[in-house]
């Protein structure tokens, strides 16, 4: 029987059990732990890491890939990843691989060699063999693999930055998570390096404006000193003016003053002389 026989057999059996047809479709879209899970593709985890972490049907998103990488700014994880935040209500993600990955053991050439044997061009491998060396080849442990994903999601320019991105390793056999990376202590991090940055700037900000209050009052108490001299040179050309008019009415008052007692002397002369003259033809 092929396979897509027994997908059919075993659907035309199925029925959907009674709480899933109860909840009237109530289970939404949204993902009721606001979680993205970005995993391997990995067979062992099938319907096994999902109860191993107490995830249930409508719990959280899992975007599934060999050896959960990330391979460019907009690969397909980060477009999944970016409907499940602005889109879906994620609002943390956890990367999860896992243990005995067999991306460990894929490198390009493996890849080139197994496409080549079944009629693959070598055009069309030579087009994507930049991209495969750089995916298969990167991937060489996987527990490093997760820090490097994490990474890339983190520095992705599209990822908001209050999104934990946690890192955890999963072992298929005996079912166990271990925190590779802690994306609260990631995220706070990054808020307080942010935080810091905020502060130098303001500090800088600060001693920016300080100096050009500073540069202003100099400026300001310049012209000050500029106005008060200016006053004092006004000043001193109107006490000068002043003296020098003084003088001149002074000396105008002297020339009247000279001017009267010539008359008056002359008056008094010729009166003396009326007077003599006026006696003497008296006496004679
Ligand atoms: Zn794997």
């Amino acid at each position: 029987m092929s396979i897509l026989s027994e997908i059919l057999k075993a659907n035309s059996k199925f029925q959907p059990p009674a709480e899933i047809l109860d909840e009237d479709h109530a289970k939404s879209k949204l993902p009721a732990k606001h979680l993205a899970v970005v995993t391997c593709m990995d067979t062992r985890l099938v319907g096994y890491l999902e109860p191993a972490m107490g995830i249930s049907r409508g719990d959280a998103k899992f975007i599934k890939t060999a050896g959960n990488c990330i391979t460019g700014v907009f690969d397909g994880t980060i477009r999944s990843l970016l409907v499940c935040i602005f889109e879906l209500g994620v609002k943390e993600i956890a990367v999860i691989g896992h243990h005995e990955c067999g991306m460990a053991k894929t490198t390009a050439d493996s890849l080139t060699n197994a496409m080549i044997s079944r009629g693959i061009s070598p055009d069309a491998i030579q087009m994507v063999h930049k991209d495969l060396e750089t995916w298969a080849d990167g991937f060489q442990q996987p527990e490093q693999n997760v820090i490097d994903t994490v990474a890339a999601i983190r520095s992705n320019p599209l990822i908001p930055k209050d999104v934990p991105i946690h890192g955890l390793m999963f072992h298929p056999r005996e079912g166990s998570l271990e925190i590779v990376v802690d994306g609260y202590e990631d995220a706070k991090s990054t808020l307080t390096g942010k935080l810091d940055e905020a502060k130098s700037a303001l500090e800088s900000k600060k001693d920016e404006v300080k100096g050009a209050i500073e540069s202003k009052k100099e400026e300001v108490s310049e012209k000050i000193d500029d106005a008060k001299s200016a006053l004092e040179s006004k000043k001193d050309e109107v006490k000068d003016a002043i003296e020098s008019k003084k003088e001149e009415v002074s000396d105008k008052i002297d020339d009247a003053k000279e001017t009267v007692s010539e008359k008056v002397s002359g008056a008094k002369e010729a009166v003396g002389n009326m007077l003599e003259n006026l006696g003497a033809k008296l006496k004679s």
